[in-house]
């Protein structure tokens, strides 16, 4: 079995499904399993639903679900000019049932809503492409990810059982490609024991490829984008960029821990505790080779990466009792940014402060300068960059600190750091 991912830009409208249809057809006979996202930018939409609905601001929520209907009517339109095909009766009854929640009960965990109703994105896409793939004489077989992905309750971001979900694809799963060679089915989700729907995260769906190709011992995952592969950097930072032919698990844990966000971060772990390789493909250029991720570390030092997160801001915690920065201050201090549920982009401490890098957005400053104000003095440097160098040598550093002044800088043997002004 391969199993294959076709994110929201590579279903966005009809041109892109008939292309996913072209795809597909280069691999006759193979057992292919097929996750779909939510097309082009329908699960955005449907985060604005879950906020209409809480609001139950109704004028709102109308609205919205019709842009959302209309979208995928008139992808239907051009895939099935004929109304008669029975797709249409079951997305207007995906429709209805996604109208009749403003009347429903909005309870009081808003993460398990959002999950029941976002959740709908990938429903709505994976029927579509399915009825369009046997249209089109593609031996297909749609499946409920939501029976096959066992997760505990932590909505949004539900937690895999992976034994549970193991058993469940190979019971499920893997014998329905007695009946099909294509077994098509939903990234992003997954189901509690008591089948509430649970989603992964958002861009969850390379990690729904992950999970079951790990579960179904896959040969291999292909990961279809619109960029020819895993490149040494973003190209919208950056005009000189390279393609990583092949790269190892572990570097590509790395490279998206600092931030390279071409896969979602969860998915390589499964598969290198299974050694399935990892391809990432254009869905522009099928035949080209991608990337492939595996498991020798032989190419990772080829070529320098660059991984850049813009609007940062540095702040720097000083005990005022002037005691050193030592274990016990260490703990209160990521004890307060936990429970603001601060990410850190990088840290570092001297003597007498700790200092932490993190996303001048996701933070709310008052707060945090509330929290510590009564024993820690907090200065803080805003609108920095952080850049992060795999792989670097004194070209590749002078290259991006040029003109910069820089702030702060860490290095270890691979990878070098720095907070740019
Ligand atoms: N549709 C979901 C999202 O946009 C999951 C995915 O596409 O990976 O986050």
């Amino acid at each position: 079995m391969l199993v294959f991912k076709f994110g929201g830009a590579s279903v966005k409208d009809a041109d892109a499904i008939r292309n996913v249809a072209s795809i597909l057809s280069l691999y006759p006979g193979k057992k292919l399993t097929v996750v779909v996202s939510a097309m082009g930018k329908s699960t955005n939409k449907l985060e604005e639903i879950v906020d209409a609905l809480e609001s139950k601001n109704h004028k709102l929520f109308v609205g919205l679900v019709d842009e959302l209907e209309s979208f995928h009517m008139d992808i239907m339109a051009a895939l099935f000019p004929e109304k008669h095909f029975k797709i249409y009766q079951t997305i207007e009854e995906l429709f209805e049932a996604l109208r009749s929640r403003f009347e429903a009960v909005f309870s009081e965990n808003k993460s398990f809503e959002y999950d029941q109703i976002v959740s709908l994105g990938e429903v709505l896409s994976s029927q579509i492409v399915s009825a369009y793939l046997i249209d089109q004489d593609f031996s297909v077989k749609w499946m409920d990810a939501r029976k096959l992905i066992r997760t505990d309750h932590t909505y949004q971001e539900g937690k895999v059982d992976w034994k549970k979900t193991e058993q469940l694809v190979q019971e499920r799963m893997l014998p329905e490609f007695n009946e099909a060679d294509i077994l098509l089915t939903q990234g992003f989700m997954g189901h509690t024991s008591e089948g509430f729907t649970t989603t992964l995260g958002r861009e969850g769906s390379d990690y729904t490829a992950g999970i079951l190709a790990y579960c179904g011992q896959a040969e291999s995952v292909t990961i279809w984008k619109d960029v020819p592969g895993m490149l040494n950097a973003d190209p919208k930072y950056f005009s000189n960029t390279k393609k990583l032919e092949a790269i190892s698990f572990k570097e590509a844990i790395e490279l998206s821990y600092y931030g390279a966000s071409v896969i979602h971060p969860k998915t390589i772990q499964p598969l290198q505790n299974r050694n399935i390789p990892l391809f990432v493909k254009s869905f522009l250029d099928p035949k080209a080779a991608g990337t492939a991720i595996q498991a020798s570390s032989s190419y990772d030092h080829l070529i320098p990466s660059y991984i850049f997160k813009f609007d940062q801001v540095l702040y720097s915690f000083t005990p005022k009792d002037f005691s050193f920065i030592v274990e016990e201050n260490l703990s209160v201090i990521f004890g307060k940014l936990s429970a603001m549920n601060v990410k850190i982009n990088l840290m570092q401490n001297s003597a007498l402060s700790f200092s932490i890098l993190t996303d001048q957005k996701k933070l709310k400053k008052d707060e945090l300068l509330a929290l510590f104000q009564d024993d820690y003095e907090v200065k803080y440097n805003e609108n920095l960059s952080l850049v992060t160098i795999r792989h670097y040598d004194n070209l590749t550093i002078e290259q991006v600190t040029k003109d910069k002044e820089i702030i702060l800088q860490q290095r270890t043997r691979h990878t070098a750091r720095f907070v740019l002004k």
